[in-house]
């Protein structure tokens, strides 16, 4: 007689994955600007159970107010930078305040948040064996001597400046990744964004889109900082997401650019902002801050050889859903 052996039990921790049952994913960061545009995303898939953990620094409860209350979704209180004790399969680590008001005004915090945020998710991936995508930033190339920037260029950081909780933050993030990765096996996914907009970005975060808008629709003039010159490349918040779920899905650990190619002056920016917005409004230029990237510009040929992923949203036809939505919030309706 033979008798046919029982298959293994899965560990506990892998159950979801064992029964092909839901995809149970982690988002810190998720009531965020981005992060809170990918969990909608996410949401749309019936078999993602979503969990965001934020710890409202930035963001807010109102920009997942949608979700507040489905059975698929669940929203946690938390600091990153404590022990986090839960299981997932995945992990979108985002936590992290990304405009500079933000993330200088309590600088220790952003390193910690970015250094034992990024070391407890990694801490967590390995305990469940979820995989891990962590957001890092174009910041980390510096003031970059290299242009456009890709993923092999190291970089021009001041180690000591006002930016570098953030910039030096995150290169540190990317460092326990990889060394989780090649010591204990984590499985790891690296983004690093370029400039991204959209609808929900924090009103008065000072951020240049953001600003230019809310001012030109309070009819103040458009705070151009010196030199003017200086470039950017925007990339609308919808094809970002996009590029993180690819990224998080295909085969390849990056660090990967996602970002929009597409490159201008402040000036040009402001200009752009004037024409569609605003053409009554004055464009003034005002100090800059230390340390502040000349140009920027992402190559993105890896995402588009290995994520099959480019921008789809032009600037001047994003700048108008992002309007749209900073009208309704500023209660100032559309003059026609
Ligand atoms: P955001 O400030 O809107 O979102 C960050 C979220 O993280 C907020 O909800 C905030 O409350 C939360 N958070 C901050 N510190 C935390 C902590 N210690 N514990 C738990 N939650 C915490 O910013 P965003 O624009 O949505 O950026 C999301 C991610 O993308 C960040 O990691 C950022 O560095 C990265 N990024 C963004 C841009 C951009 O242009 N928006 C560019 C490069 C990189
Ligand atoms: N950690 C966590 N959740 C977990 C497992 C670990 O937040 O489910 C944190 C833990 O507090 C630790 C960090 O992740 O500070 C790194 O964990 P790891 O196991 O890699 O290191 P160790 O605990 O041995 O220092
Ligand atoms: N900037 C500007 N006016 C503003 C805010 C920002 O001209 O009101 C400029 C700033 O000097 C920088 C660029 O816009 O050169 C992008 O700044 P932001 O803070 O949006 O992003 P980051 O510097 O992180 O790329």
């Amino acid at each position: 007689t033979t008798t046919t052996k029982p298959p293994p039990l899965p560990s506990p921790l892998r159950f979801s994955k064992f029964f092909q049952s839901n995809m149970r994913i982690l988002v810190t960061g998720g009531a965020g600007f981005i992060g809170s545009h990918l969990v909608d995303r996410l949401m749309e898939n019936e078999k993602n159970e979503v969990i965001v953990a934020d710890n409202f620094f930035t963001g807010s409860k109102d920009n997942l107010r949608k979700w507040i209350g489905h059975p698929r979704f669940e929203l946690i209180r938390h600091d990153v930078t404590e022990q986090l004790l839960i299981e997932v399969d995945q992990i979108y680590h985002l936590a992290c305040p990304a405009s500079p008001i933000f993330y200088k005004y309590n600088p220790v915090k952003t390193i910690k948040t970015n250094v034992i945020g990024t070391l407890n998710m990694l801490g967590l991936a390995k305990r469940v064996g979820a995989r891990i995508l962590l957001t890092s930033t174009s910041e980390v190339y510096g003031d970059p001597l290299v242009h456009p920037q890709p993923e092999s260029y190291w970089g021009n950081v001041n180690p000591i400046g006002v930016r570098s909780c953030y910039d030096e933050g995150k290169r540190v993030a990317e460092t326990l990744m990889f060394d989780y990765h090649r010591q204990h096996g984590i499985e790891i996914r690296i983004a690093r964004i370029f400039n991204t907009y959209g609808p929900r970005m924090n009103i008065d975060d000072g951020r240049v889109v953001s600003n230019f808008i809310a001012q030109a629709l309070r009819g103040e003039p458009l705070t151009v900082q010196v030199p003017g010159t200086q470039t950017r490349s925007f990339c609308y918040v919808s094809d970002m997401v996009d590029g993180l779920i690819r990224l998080m899905e295909g085969e390849n650990t990056g660090p990967i650019n996602l970002g929009n190619p597409g490159e201008f002056t402040m000036l040009e920016l402001a200009e752009t902002v004037k024409e569609l917005i605003n053409p009554a409004v004055e464009i003034k230029t005002v100090e800059n801050t230390p340390d502040d990237p000349r140009q920027r510009k992402p190559d993105i040929t890896k995402a588009k050889e290995l994520l099959r992923w480019e921008p789809k949203v032009k600037l001047r036809d994003g700048l108008p859903l992002m309007e749209e939505d900073f009208r309704l919030r500023l209660g100032v309706p559309k003059k026609n």
